[in-house]
Order: C-alpha cells, then structure tokens, then sequence
C-alpha cells in the first residue's frame, strides 16, 4: 500500500466563515483538513470548508472517518448538508468525545434539531456511527492518539501516524507557555504540525482566555517540538491576505518551516 499521506487543507478560518476578495488567497471555509492515508479517508473537524471538493474528493469512497475536535459550531457547521451522508451506501464514522456527560451524537443533534436545522442524523440516510474518542485507536491501518486541549469547554488535539509519518491537528488549543511539556512531548518530530495561532501578541492582551493561540507563541511551540513543518491555522476572521501575508513574511525570517496554511493547498508526507 501506498505508504504516503495526502493532506488537503479544505478551511483555515477560524470562529466565523468570511467571504471576498480581501480573502481569497488563504479563504474564508472554516476548520476542515481531509487526510488520505493507508487506504482511508479521514476528516478533521467538519467547519464550513466541507463542501465542494470535499464532495468530490470523498465521492468515490464509500466510508470516512471524521474526528471533530470539539462542538464550537466553526468546526461543526459544514456537517448537516455534506452531500454524502443523504447517500443510502456511504458509511461514517464520527468522533467526537462526550463531554459533560453528553455522547458525540447528543451533541451533533444540538445542532441538528429545530429551531436550527430542519434535518436530524436520524433522517440521513448513510450509515452513520457515532463514536466517543478513546485516548489512542485506529483506523485500519492509520493510528490515532489524543490529548485534550486548553480550550473553554473542552477540545480534542488528535495526532495520526502511517508509514511512519505524521500529522498532529491542534487547534482551539491556548498553550500555558512557548515551550508546552505535555504537548512537546505528544507533538515532538512530527512531520506536519496544524497548529492554532489565531491572535497576534497584541490582540492577546485582550483575548487570554478565549483558547487560542497567538502566532509568535505557535511558531516558538513549532521550533520547540522539532516538527518539520508547521502550517498556522484557526486565522482569526478578520485578517486579510494582505494582513496574514505580512505577518508569515514576519515569522518565517526566524522560523523558515513555519508557514500560515491556505484553503485548498495540498501537502504530500
Ligand atoms: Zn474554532
Ligand atoms: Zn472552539
């Protein structure tokens, strides 16, 4: 079997979905990336960015596995109308883990319940499983381990190994520290890091709390845990390409594996 892994960056926006030219370059879908590895087809988080070419993509399979990080609705909100699931002979598996005492369906169907939506899981006609998230499984051949995040509410941080490449997913994640022990340890030489960076310093003065990260921070986090390269992730709505152009310039003078992810770009392990 093709022992690469294939990731496609399908939203990069964090919070809320934003639209127009100002946009365009890094665009405006919210958290989604789509792994292939190992024969599988897996799903980080469902935010806006799932639709599309994400249809495309998974058209020809018939099963994906979706790891949602948690059920803020920037990761959620592109899940009710994926084309896939109204398709009788598709199966997915979704994961997400319970929290306060609430089971990953539960918490899918806040959102999909009237006054919000008009269609639940129950009238989508793919085989839908609904899973909590253990601390380490797999899927098929691709292993899966977690760490919990530092996010209001709770988030899932999920690191996936084929072949012996990786991938760690860390956004909604607000690091204590530039040099985080636990997560350096779960992260240490990954060979692609998506890490949250959605605030500058100064935006931080008045955003501590909200479970993000800031740039300068994920870029020393990034160097720190040795992953050969890092893509930022989570851009905060309001920044323009000009804006997140002038910031990655800024980072990669010390940091040169360090660049701010795009939607739709394609990174080959
Ligand atoms: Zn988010
Ligand atoms: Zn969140």
């Amino acid at each position: 079997m093709d022992p690469t892994i294939q990731i496609r960056l399908l939203g990069v926006r964090g919070t809320l979905p934003v639209h127009g030219g100002d946009f365009a370059s890094f665009g405006g879908g919210t958290s989604c990336v789509l792994v292939w590895a190992g024969g599988e087809t897996i799903i980080l988080d469902a935010g806006t960015g799932l639709s599309g070419r994400a249809w495309q993509a998974f058209h020809p399979q018939r099963h994906c596995s979706m790891l949602i990080t948690h059920a803020h609705v920037d990761h959620l909100m592109g899940f009710p109308p994926f084309g896939p699931l109204f398709d009788p002979t598709v199966r997915c598996d979704v994961y997400l883990k319970t929290r306060e005492g609430r089971s990953a369906r539960e918490q899918m169907e806040t959102l999909m319940a009237p006054p919000l939506w008009p269609v639940r899981t129950d009238s989508m006609k793919a085989d839908l499983r609904f899973h909590d998230v253990p601390g380490a499984f797999s899927i098929g051949p691709v292993e899966i381990k977690t760490m919990e995040s530092r996010h209001p509410g709770g988030s899932t941080i999920y690191k996936i190994t084929y072949g012996g490449r990786s991938v760690v997913y860390a956004t909604d994640y607000e690091p204590e520290s530039d040099a985080p022990d636990d997560f350096c340890a779960f992260a240490e030489g990954c060979s692609l890091l998506l890490l949250d960076a959605q605030y500058t310093s100064e935006e931080y003065t008045c955003t501590r709390g909200f479970g993000h990260s800031t740039i300068p921070r994920s870029a020393a986090i990034a160097h720190r845990c040795g992953a050969e390269q890092t893509l930022l992730i989570h851009h905060d709505p309001k920044r323009t390409d000009r804006h997140l152009l002038a910031l990655e310039e800024a980072v990669r003078t010390q940091h040169p594996n360090v660049r701010f992810g795009r939607q739709g770009e394609e990174v080959l392990l």
